[in-house]
């Protein structure tokens, strides 16, 4: 069997660990005699799985009681309505416009109420975080949206906006678990789980309980209501029960590697690996302002588009995969997420050296 290096930005690479155990768990879960896609998401055996994913990310981020955590479906895309759906009470919020999921969020919310774009980086073409010193967010505002990393850009939030007491919510899609976080700086921290802790699927929503309202705007559909789920448990439907299973596997072998500080330095030894070959290459160069830069998503390029299609075909036979860049940013991509072991940015970096040995 020969597993590739996968540094796609999403579905991505899991940990083997994990794979190797649900494979063993396929045809007979823990003498349940069933599958767990078999099984009903009421049973005792399923009660489990999901008492126990809740309980380890809550070990994982620190969790506390006062805020819910939720196993929802429709991908992050969903929450882009739910958000404001459920939490535009003034029916007004702020944006930062810090790539195109940032964007989409925007547009979508303007449908529901007053969504500001506060501040935006897309003269930059999103290269950058945007300067939010001088970061003044309307009084009455909502919330203050963030896409924390951006996922196709490859920049991220080192620090965050002081949002003045009202409640930040982010889009952690492609840099959950990542690393610590406070988690009560959040009103809410979100994010579908297919770039770094599952399978397509699920959607995970850190929610402060007192942002659950009942009185959510007229029309909203049930299923779209955070109450309706937290009073359920995450099942007030059939959940996607197998992805919350592989996604408590997957918390679990966090803990093992040392919580998110343990994966804090894995991740940031891997970067700084692909990184420091960047910045003295002469070849290849990073396409994110350095003060911003992501420990998840890698964008770079050549500076010649045919000289990148060459390498990323060249890579991929050498079993490096999905190293092609997003369209709008053009390049190459290298995805670092938590499961990446280091081997892999290793072979990426010594073929990147060779490459540029051949073609400069
Ligand atoms: C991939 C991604 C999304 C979209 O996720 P879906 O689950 O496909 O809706 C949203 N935000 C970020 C930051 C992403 O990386």
């Amino acid at each position: 069997m020969s597993r590739v290096y996968n540094f796609s930005a999403g579905p991505a690479v899991l940990p083997e660990e994990v794979l190797q155990e649900a494979a063993k768990e396929m045809l007979d879960y823990r003498g349940t005699g069933m599958s767990v896609m078999e099984m009903s998401h009421r049973s005792a055996a399923f009660e489990t799985i999901i008492q126990d994913a809740e309980k380890d990310i809550r070990t994982l981020l620190n969790i506390p009681e006062d805020y819910e955590v939720l196993f929802l479906q429709g991908g992050a895309s969903l929450q882009f309505a739910m958000i404001p759906m459920n939490l535009m009470k003034h029916k007004k919020a702020d944006y930062i416009l810090t790539g195109q999921w940032a964007k989409k969020a925007w547009k979508e919310a303007q449908k529901y109420g007053e969504a500001k774009a506060a501040a935006s980086s897309e003269e930059q073409n999103f290269s950058c975080i945007p300067d939010l010193s001088e970061l003044s967010a309307s009084g009455d505002a909502d919330y203050v949206y963030i896409c924390e990393n951006n996922t196709i850009y490859g920049t991220k939030f080192h620090t965050l906006p002081d949002t003045k007491g009202i409640p930040l919510v982010a889009d952690v899609s492609s840099c959950f678990l990542s690393e610590p976080v406070d988690i009560t700086k959040y009103g809410i921290m979100y994010g579908g789980v297919q770039k770094n802790i599952g399978p397509a699927g699920v959607t995970i929503v850190i929610i402060r309980k007192d942002l659950i309202r009942e009185e959510v705007l007229p029309g909203t559909p049930t299923m779209m209501q955070y109450h309706v789920h937290a009073k359920a448990g995450s099942l007030y439907n059939t959940p996607p029960a197998y992805g919350i299973y592989i996604c408590g596997k997957v918390f679990r072998w966090l803990l093992d590697q040392g919580g998110l500080p343990g994966i804090q330095k894995k991740n940031q030894k891997k970067a700084a690996l692909l990184y420091e070959y960047l910045d003295d290459s002469r070849l290849f160069s990073g396409t994110a302002a350095k003060k911003d830069r992501s420990l998840m998503n890698v964008p770079f390029v050549t500076g010649d588009k045919d000289l990148d299609a060459r390498f990323t075909a060249a890579a991929a036979e050498h079993g490096l995969v999905n190293l092609k860049g997003h369209r709008s940013v053009g390049g190459m991509r290298a995805s670092l997420y938590n499961a990446m072991p280091y081997e892999g940015v290793e072979a990426l970096v010594s073929f990147m050296e060779k490459f540029e040995k051949e073609n400069r």
